[in-house]
């Protein structure tokens, strides 16, 4: 089980009742937070921190326990603040700053100055703050008090984020095939890849999976197939195409499997020895959690893999989607969004279908994919992009609509959007960012949730939302290009 550290500050001034006070208290807030981060990671609470060496063991320990995904701190008390710097400078693990306190409100009849030397996180977490910012740590500041719904939400979505971390860290993304040929935005630098998030980023032959899907047997066949007839509609006679779809499958779950691979991608310019496209056999195994991209686009597909675990037990579809084409009403503007084949079923709104048709492109046979029609709701779509000199997300808020009258010729899974706070504003500033036409899309995620993400590994972060407005857009943008080459 994953943990989050609980870090309870104060100072040797106090004498042993109040240290001894703020400990009990400590382990208390710590156990109620707990129960309500069961599903996330345990709460482990510390022994209070009184000094400089305390606080260094503590954050050193954090930092190098694989167990630990964040550090949760707060000031009961005053804790002078040059206490912290060798400790946060030490501190490698995403830092939660919990401003809070032990009591909800104060006992008017009987507040001396005995409690308030002991409940003054007012004034303690302030110092600490004040070390933080001093020395440009990144961490997430939550104020309120620790039992109200409002507050948890946050602690959650924190846990949630730093959980998402974790898993990047060491995580393995296997490329079936390089990039695309001559695409740029899908490319990448795999060692910064690895560097900045940890994503360990390798090329497999094409070749080392199709010697797997030759060991597939008819009786595994079988059971897959028994698989889709349940969870989908069968809209094809063409039982041998879905067959093979059913072998690849097969054959790339025990590829992942064995090489502990959370994410992957393809692509069909590198398909020797496969008859078809994966297709089916992609899209099912995305709904079991393993990140996608295609056309050998790394970071989409890890992207992917992290934020669905940080969607983790939420309502809400996550997963790759390519922003396709458009319908242009004046005022009503929306796009199609789709893939040759790949998207995940948990994006649909009805029983998928599978059928088979032929794909214009690639020269290989028609490949069996998933169809539907695509869920609807708020939601946010968001791209991460190589900037060369760093990397970029670009996060957009996005209402994901029904599809206004029915496309019986379009033999792909689709889902339809509007772009806030509208499609001119929402698409050219995507543009101007570098926005990929790739992105992971989600339903269960919210900028916030991103926001998180972002600082929790200082990648740079530009949100177009209902408020985004082009001139200051693009001022943004220009100040951050500014500052990236100052840094350089
Ligand atoms: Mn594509």
């Amino acid at each position: 089980m994953k943990k989050l550290y609980f870090i309870t500050g104060s100072q040797d001034l106090y004498g042993e009742a109040t240290l001894a006070q703020a400990a009990a208290d400590a382990k208390e807030m710590a156990a109620y937070l707990g129960e309500k981060l069961t599903d996330i990671a345990e709460v482990d609470a510390k022994p209070v921190v009184r000094n400089s060496a305390e606080a260094l063991d503590i954050c050193a320990a954090a930092s190098t326990d694989s167990a630990c995904i964040g550090v949760i701190m707060w000031m009961h008390t005053f804790s002078p603040a040059k206490m912290w710097i060798s400790a946060l400078k030490a501190l490698r693990k995403p830092m939660l700053h919990l401003h809070t306190q032990y009591n909800e409100r104060l006992p008017y009849d009987s507040i001396d100055m005995d409690f308030m030397n002991l409940n003054q996180s007012a004034h303690g977490d302030r110092e600490f703050g004040f070390i933080c910012t001093r020395l440009g740590i990144k961490r997430e500041v939550v104020a309120g008090y620790y039992k109200h719904a409002d507050v948890i939400e946050k602690i959650r979505r924190f846990a949630q984020a730093a959980a998402a971390v974790d898993l990047g860290r060491g995580m393995r993304v296997a490329m079936f095939g390089s990039n695309m040929r001559d695409v740029a935005v899908t490319d990448a630098d795999r060692v910064e890849c690895e560097i900045k998030y940890g994503w360990n980023v390798n090329y497999y032959g094409i070749g080392d999976l199709c010697d797997m899907i030759s060991e597939v047997t008819e009786a595994e066949i079988d059971a897959k197939m028994a698989e889709y007839a349940e969870k989908y509609a069968m809209n094809t006679d063409n039982t041998a195409a879905v067959r093979e779809q059913a072998k690849y499958e097969v054959a790339l779950d025990k590829f992942l499997a064995r090489e502990n691979i959370s994410a992957f991608t393809d692509t069909f310019q590198d398909l020797h020895g496969l008859e078809q496209l994966p297709g089916l056999a992609a899209q099912n195994i995305m709904a079991k959690g393993y990140g996608f991209g295609p056309e050998g686009d790394c970071k989409t597909a890890a992207l992917a893999a992290v934020l669905g675990k940080l969607a983790d037990g939420r309502e809400g579809a996550t997963g790759f989607l390519e922003d396709y084409t458009y319908d242009l009403p004046e005022g009503g503007e929306a796009e199609l969004a789709s893939h040759m084949l790949e998207v995940s079923p948990v994006f649909a709104a009805e029983k998928p279908a599978i059928e088979v048709h032929p794909l214009g492109i690639g020269g290989k046979s028609a490949p069996a994919r998933l169809v539907f029609e695509g869920v609807t709701g708020e939601g946010i779509a968001v791209s991460l992009i190589d900037l060369g000199d760093r990397f970029r997300l670009v996060c957009a808020e996005i209402t994901l609509v029904k599809q206004p009258a029915a496309m019986p010729k379009l033999p792909v899974a689709r889902v339809m959007w509007r772009l806030k706070p509208d499609l001119a504003t929402g698409s050219a500033a995507w543009i101007y960012a570098g926005g990929a036409h790739h992105a992971v899309v989600s339903t269960a995620l919210t900028v916030d949730d991103i926001r998180l993400y972002a600082k929790m590994t200082d990648t740079e972060l530009v949100v177009i939302d209902g408020k985004t407005e082009l001139n200051a857009f693009e001022q943004q943008l220009e100040l951050l290009d500014t500052v990236a080459k100052l840094r350089r």
